[in-house]
């Protein structure tokens, strides 16, 4: 097989047709094409594939820059040194079997994610839970939908999501609930947009603390008080109750449980509800007025709503108002849980999550039988294991002494994250499996395990909308990278349990898995794939919608009004509302929020590889209202701290009247790779829901304040740099051609030029431009005309040139004198042009053009679409595009 370099640094081999698969993002499960075009991989929307329909996102449709291989994993390794697999396997097994010969199954864990493929996902639970006989196996996806779960399995019965993609675009009236969905499931929001665009007498209601891009689209913004949305939702019963609104013969006939909810909310006013959620009465009537009159309504609801240590009860108030009008199981009609990760219903599927067993069973002595049999288990777990947070605090106090992560960066994305880390430290056994070398999880690996990335594997995955795609490879997996599935059938070969993991491959796993779900099933329980089975249609596998039965898919859950409860029925939950777990105080006045932004995913292991998706935001930053950051001495641009009791992070300000006088929002992507104090986690509390054991990731006490830095500067150079020795604050971004560090600290060293000179550690001529002192100084290191690094320090941040420009001439072979001129004045010369901050990330139009494109006539989207391409592909920036054009 003849090996290709691509531009981009993808690596395999030559192939003429495109190869379907699937983003490896986001919860709407995006079919792509992927192909080779000139010398780089470009990667397409797939037109065919029913989540999409041809559309892709600023992230997927830069996948192809994710492709390199400088930073993976390709190895096995043991305290940090290479080995070999039989080496690494053996190492494995033997110290999980030690552990739990000496102390017992409970005292190993899994923690692993939604990133994995289902077939990855499936042995793992069932090497935990049939084998080694623990509930010990928990997911990352605790983090973001188990109170979905949670709210689901209380009310149907079953974790089943209703409805499907289609009812977003049949509805009359969408109702939006704590999801930016423009950045967090951007092709979700297109199809929305083409909708109202096509219908505009279509109502859109968003209901979010922030005023987001999303609120772009809304008709009605509830910018409603941080964690009062049950408040809402339970206000909103009554008034359909008032209004003659509820369907009785539905409930009468299909649902249980709504005498004591209507009871409960009984009396609650629009003036009562307007208090506690802090919004207007009028708007409260609107939206209740909207919804009432509304028959195809779909309420989707996102991490707003379920990262709440109530988050169950607020997923339970929106069902309940939908179950209260039976709008439920028909076309546009439906309660609607959106998931974070690409695989996340494909592990709740095969019971990625702790409480759960495979194929949507439960602990019960009835279902432990029933899989035990199935899987020929030898050790079946007898009972739930120890959701993530509870998890980590086991590994904290030593109960748990060793662990293995896969596909996962908890020492980033829990809360607390210092403890986690601290955890992870002291854990006598860490193994992590991971595609990338070094993470700030990795860091504390005793194991590390090289796993193939996309491209490299084949299995499936399930969307939100409960579709099951197939993801294929396109590349050969480099160095001795191996699939999952692979690597955990082998550890367990190891532990002696190899009749259970004699799989030759993803297919065979599939299959079981289907198996399982149909086994002992007979319409008892709602996952039921068995109609695929016998999977030689693997291969070819179309993305479909389970249950799967010899009936077909199923595009929508419910239609016939029967739940899988022990009654057949819906139950209706009475909620009473509870605040967020902690509250402000006089040393922590500010509520943090935190959530994505439009070109990140998770801890920025792949999209911080692409310089494009860098373009857009580049460093990590702390939104907040002006009057909040007048009140704490900050203002816009300037370096701020963000912290409480837990930990602290350093950003930017970022001032916005959409943010919430009294909140501010902080991104969850930035880590220790990427910058110095930035990981967000580090200040979040690790108070859970008490059913779903979800975090409060929305609400945390925080105050911030001034990081009075002396000076500021950045650093460019053809090799990324470790800054940490050199700055108080710093962030590493990987630009097109060259890496940018920007750098700021309280004190400055007498020889701080030379001290950042050496950190660069190249020779060449420096040509410089400084002051007597210390704290203005320009420096670019040519070598055979070539730029290798350039360096600017200044005492202030707003004397530092624009950067756009200064990395493209990293492009240059040879750079002229005009080019070393205007280098070292910080100004782009003539035919130097400075486009400004990258806004529609897939053409590369910055600010700049699109202002002066506007001054000269383009004064719509259209119009800048068709002058700059901007908004023309994806479409994520079109929300700023139109805020730029509204802009005084
Ligand atoms: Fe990927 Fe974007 Fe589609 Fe999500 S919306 S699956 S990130 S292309």
């Amino acid at each position: 097989m003849r090996t290709i370099a691509t531009a981009n640094g993808a690596h395999g081999a030559p192939y003429s047709a495109p190869i379907r698969t699937t983003c490896p993002y986001c919860g709407v499960g995006c079919g792509v094409l992927v192909s080779r075009e000139g010398d780089a991989i470009t990667v397409r929307g797939d037109p065919e594939h029913p989540a999409n329909l041809g559309r892709i996102c600023s992230k997927g449709a830069a996948l192809g820059e994710t492709l390199s291989l400088d930073d993976r994993l390709l190895y096995p390794e043991i305290n940090g040194e290479r080995t070999d697999w039989n080496t690494a396997l053996d190492t494995v097994a033997h110290r999980f079997a030690q552990v739990i010969a000496e102390h017992g199954p409970d005292a190993v864990a899994f923690y692993v994610s939604g990133q994995l493929l289902t077939e990855d996902y499936y042995v793992a639970n069932k090497l935990m839970k049939g084998y080694i006989g623990s509930g010990n196996i928990d997911t990352n996806s605790r983090l973001c939908m188990s109170s979905a779960v949670a709210g689901h399995k209380r009310a149907f019965g079953s974790d089943t999501v209703p409805g499907c993609y289609e009812d977003l675009e049949l509805a009359d009236l969408v109702v939006l609930v704590g999801s930016n969905m423009a950045w967090t499931h951007p092709v979700v929001f297109q199809r929305l947009v083409a909708e109202k665009k096509a219908r505009p007498e279509m109502q859109v209601v968003l209901i979010d603390p922030r005023g987001t891009a999303t609120a772009d689209l809304a008709d009605l913004h509830l910018g409603i008080k941080p964690g009062a949305d049950a408040w809402l939702f339970n206000g909103l019963l009554n008034h359909l109750k008032r209004e003659d609104a509820i369907d009785w013969t539905y409930l009468e006939a299909h649902v249980e449980g709504f005498g004591p909810t209507l009871q409960t909310v009984s009396g609650l006013s629009i003036p009562t509800v307007a208090t506690q959620c802090g919004l207007a009465e009028t708007d409260v009537a609107t939206f209740y007025r909207l919804f009432t009159q509304t028959t195809k309504t779909v309420t989707v609801f996102s991490q707003g709503i379920n990262q709440s240590s109530s988050g169950v009860d607020k997923v339970n108030s929106v069902i309940n108002v939908h179950l209260a009008t039976g709008r439920i199981g028909k076309p546009g009609a439906a309660p609607f849980s959106i998931t974070g990760q690409p695989n996340a219903m494909g592990g709740r599927e095969v019971g990625g999550l702790a409480n759960q067993l495979a194929a949507h069973m439960d602990f019960t002595s009835a279902d432990i039988d029933r899989v035990g049999r199935f899987w020929h288990a030898p050790n079946m777990a007898q009972q739930p294991g120890l959701k993530a947070v509870d998890l980590f605090e086991a590994v904290h106090d030593g109960r748990i002494k060793a662990l293995w992560i896969m596909a996962t960066n908890p020492a980033v994305s829990l809360p607390d994250s210092n403890r986690v880390a601290a955890a992870l430290h002291t854990c006598p056994f860490v193994v992590v499996s991971d595609v990338v070398s070094r993470t700030d999880t990795s860091v504390y690996a005793d194991v590390k395990l090289p796993a193939a990335a996309w491209g490299e594997k084949e299995g499936t995955v399930t969307n939100s909308e409960r579709r099951i795609s197939r993801q294929r490879s396109f590349m050969p997996a480099p160095g001795e990278v191996r699939p999952d599935w692979w690597i955990v059938n082998e550890v367990a070969k190891r532990m002696g349990f190899g009749e259970g993991f004699g799989h030759v491959g993803p297919a065979q796993i599939f299959s079981e898995h289907a198996a399982l779900s149909g086994f002992e099933n007979a319409g008892t329980r709602d996952f039921d794939i068995s109609g695929l089975l016998p999977p030689a249609s693997y291969d070819s596998l179309q993305p479909l919608q389970w249950p799967l039965t010899s009936q077909g898919e199923t595009p929508r859950m419910f239609a016939d009004g029967h739940f899988f409860t022990p009654s057949g029925k819906a139950r209706m939950l009475p909620i009473t509302p509870r605040a967020p777990m902690h509250a402000t105080d006089q040393a922590t006045p500010l509520l943090l929020n935190t959530g994505r932004i439009r070109d990140q995913w998770h801890t920025m292991t792949r999209t911080g590889k692409a310089a494009k998706l860098l373009a857009h935001i580049d460093q990590p930053f702390i939104e907040m209202h002006p009057h909040d950051a007048r009140q704490a001495g900050v203002e816009d641009g300037a370096l701020a701290r963000l912290s409480n009791a837990n930990g602290d992070m350093l950003a930017r300000v970022v001032e916005s009247r959409e943010q919430q006088i009294g909140s501010v929002f902080a991104p969850i992507h930035w880590n220790d790779q990427f910058t110095g104090r930035g990981r967000v986690g580090a200040l979040i509390h690790a108070v859970t829901d008490p059913i779903s054991g979800q975090p409060e990731f929305k609400q945390t006490p925080v105050t911030v304040a001034a990081y009075a830095a002396s000076w500021h500067g950045f650093v460019m150079t053809r090799e990324a740099l470790d800054c940490t020795a050199a700055a108080g604050y710093w962030t590493r971004v990987r630009a097109k051609t060259c890496w940018r560090h920007e750098i700021a600290g309280l004190e400055i060293a007498a020889d701080a030029q030379l001290q950042m000179r050496d950190l660069i550690g190249l020779a060449g001529d420096w040509i410089e431009m400084k002051d007597a002192g210390v704290t203005r100084y320009r420096g670019a290191l040519i070598q055979n005309g070539r730029l290798l690094a350039v360096y600017f320090l200044e005492r202030e941040a707003d004397r530092l040139p624009p950067r756009h420009w200064l990395e493209s001439l990293f492009d240059r072979e040879t750079l002229s004198d005009v080019e070393r001129r205007a280098l070292l004045l910080g100004r782009p010369g003539p035919g130097m042009a400075d486009n400004g901050r990258i806004i529609c990330a897939c053409f590369g139009v910055g600010e700049k053009s699109l202002t002066k494109a506007m001054a000269e006539g383009a004064t719509s989207v259209e119009a800048l679409g068709i002058q700059l391409k901007a908004g023309t592909n994806c479409g994520s920036c079109i929300p700023e595009l139109k805020h730029l054009l509204q802009r005084p």
